[in-house]
């Protein structure tokens, strides 16, 4: 038997799909990696994965994109497994406020980024992962983690977008060679960069996203196969910092007008989560000003109003 939710979600985004295709001011694609200013941004695709395990699916879900910054909750989570609570000396847990690549704050805070999720704590983030091991093997466990999390062994790094990120990451090298300078990476900047633009370069499509991220919407748990992959409290910590930082200094209004934890990426893409209901994928390649996918963030604005899923639904 189908349930209520199953039944509404396909005509929802077949709705929105169509609004979407409309749409003549689509933002701009990301141009300071080369790789991706050529992405045509007609395209627009969305995933739901409900408890069920069903998937529901509207757009353009078969193109995969380049997931950039949700890169960055999957190294979270490795790095809380692999370290635990120790890696909070690193790295803090509150909004930003500032672009997701500024420079500023951290020489304020001397090397200690405000949050995991912009790039100088995500840098921070790849720096631990990295601890020990040859560049490749962190590559390789990072999207080792996610293939596994999505049960999906095609999941792959596309190569081209990240030798044109290193050839063109000045700001992610100034961040990094600053934290170096405070004493807050152990490893040396080319290995740390080398891991972290190989993640941001993880190519997936909506429906390979909505089912990386699934475990966080359900409590750390694949809900299809009963598979714990990180613990409930982790999970709920980790939605946390996704509502608060999760699209920079872009949170704040993208809380208010969609009330979901979320993580964006300068590729188009946002990972949404409804928690207790449903993991979202969208993908819409041009992006507001503050690098967060334009028509990503209208689109989940309707659904979560559509299906009452914003967290903050009385
Ligand atoms: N790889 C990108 C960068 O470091 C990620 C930024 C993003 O997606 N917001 O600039």
């Amino acid at each position: 038997l189908l349930t209520a939710l199953s039944r509404d979600v396909p005509h929802f985004l077949a709705e929105i799909t169509a609004e979407m295709d409309e749409k003549v001011d689509r933002g701009r694609v990301a141009d300071y990696i080369p790789e991706l200013a050529a992405i045509n941004d007609r395209q627009f695709g969305i995933t739901v994965a409900l408890r069920d395990g069903s998937i529901h699916s509207s757009g353009n879900i078969k193109s995969s994109f380049s997931i950039q910054s949700i890169s960055k909750v999957f190294t979270l989570c490795l790095a809380l497994g692999k370290l635990g609570d120790t890696i909070w000396s690193r790295v803090g847990r509150e909004p930003s406020g500032s672009s997701f690549n500024s420079i500023v704050q951290l020489e304020f805070e001397r090397g200690r980024p405000r949050n995991p999720l912009i790039n100088a704590g995500a840098i921070g983030i790849t720096d631990l992962v990295l601890a020990g091991h040859e560049p490749s093997e962190a590559i390789g466990e990072i999207l080792r983690f996610i293939r596994a999390a999505a049960g999906d062994e095609s999941i792959f790094v596309d190569e081209t977008v990240a030798r044109s990120e290193s050839q063109a990451g000045f700001r992610n090298f100034a961040l990094a060679h600053y934290m170096k300078s405070f004493g807050t990476l152990t490893n040396t900047v080319e290995r740390v960069l080398g891991v972290y633009f190989h993640h941001c370069a993880i190519a997936m499509n909506c429906v390979q996203l909505a089912k990386a991220g699934r475990f966080l919407a359900f409590g750390g748990c694949n809900p299809e196969t009963g598979f714990n992959i990180i613990s409930q409290e982790r999970a709920r910590r980790i939605g946390a910092l996704m509502l608060t930082c999760g699209q920079y200094d872009g949170s704040g209004d993208f809380a208010f007008r969609v009330g979901l934890p979320s993580k964006s990426g300068v590729g188009g893409g946002i990972l949404a989560l409804a928690p207790g209901k449903a993991s979202i994928a969208v993908w819409s390649p041009g992006l507001d000003k503050q690098g967060n996918s334009l028509l990503g963030t209208i689109a989940l604005e309707k659904l979560a109003s559509s299906m009452s899923w914003s967290v903050f639904n009385g």
